[in-house]
């Protein structure tokens, strides 16, 4: 699979350019994930292969709902719109002129297909070309859809049911920021786990011993607060701190290291605020006392 797009040229569009071999390796995942065992039956909460920079219109994947967490959100070919501007158009006049330089916006509509819901998903962008190789045509171009917006936007992780308003209006803030800037996604993420502390009763600040003044707590200091009477969380939240920080640095933040971000917080919001562990050992108590009969 990995020999069936290659060969990205560097352009004088660097960017198209990038933006193609990020579009290329996503829909190879796709493709390995329809064609083989997902993911060789790795333990992954996210769905690594729907949350990647581009997808081929045909194979454009279906999204958690924002709206009922039940359905999910699928792609509405009929709204498919793309257009090309002028400036644009007017360049393929031009010696030299290659397909991937053209310059393309798209908007489409997801639709939930659940009946009392029918949630409508906004999704907009620019349109990229790839340089594949087909082995009955040979080389040729394809054009993938890069979202740069989703409306209201799918959750990446589930929050759950009591999850502070302040940290859920973050995460949602990091869910759709997350098509737009990485870094700024990021630091939504890292926003909601200030919050989280909040809700946790872990203090903004604190009387300095020297000169007898508030002074304020960094992320880090809170956390080891913390984690003195809560260990365990200590390290998602230093994880989480961490990529935060990278995210005011976008160039060194990747887009996996984002999503193994929401994934250690999707643990950490299950077993703090939705109380996994609890759940779990209340049935295992249930089923050993009843012996499974109720
Ligand atoms: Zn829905």
């Amino acid at each position: 699979m990995r020999q069936d797009i290659i060969g990205y040229r560097n352009t004088p569009q660097t960017d198209v350019s990038r933006v193609a071999t990020a579009a290329g390796l996503a829909i190879l995942e796709t493709i390995r994930c329809r064609q083989a065992t997902c993911a060789g039956g790795q333990a992954m909460a996210i769905d690594r292969t729907i949350w990647t920079e581009a997808f081929a219109a045909e194979q454009f994947p279906t999204f958690p709902c924002p709206r009922c967490n039940r359905g999910r959100v699928a792609f509405d070919k009929t709204s498919l719109v793309t257009e090309e501007p002028k400036y644009s158009d007017l360049l393929h006049q031009e010696d030299g002129w290659e397909p991937n330089y053209t310059v393309e916006r798209f908007s489409v509509r997801l639709r939930c297909p659940e009946q009392t819901c029918g949630e409508i998903v906004i999704v907009s962008g620019n349109t990229a070309w790839i340089e594949t190789v087909d082995e009955e045509y040979g080389w040729g171009f394809t054009s993938v859809l890069r979202p740069t917006m989703m409306f209201p936007s799918p959750p990446i992780i589930p929050l759950p049911k009591d999850t502070p308003s302040e940290v859920e209006e973050k995460m949602r803030s990091a869910f759709g920021l997350f098509w737009f800037d990485l870094g700024s996604s990021a630091n939504s993420l890292r926003m909601s786990v200030e919050f989280l502390l909040d809700h946790l009763k872990v203090p903004r600040t604190s009387m300095s011993k020297k000169t007898g003044k508030l002074v304020e707590l960094t992320l880090n200091n809170r956390i080891q607060y913390y984690e003195k009477s809560n260990p365990g969380h200590g390290e998602t939240f230093s994880a989480l701190r961490m990529i935060g920080n990278l995210g005011s640095h976008e160039a060194s933040l990747t887009r996996e290291a984002l999503l193994d971000a929401f994934e250690i917080y999707e643990d950490a919001l299950s077993e703090i605020i939705g109380g996994r562990s609890a759940y779990l050992d209340a049935i295992k108590k249930k089923i050993i006392a009843s012996k499974g009969k109720y």
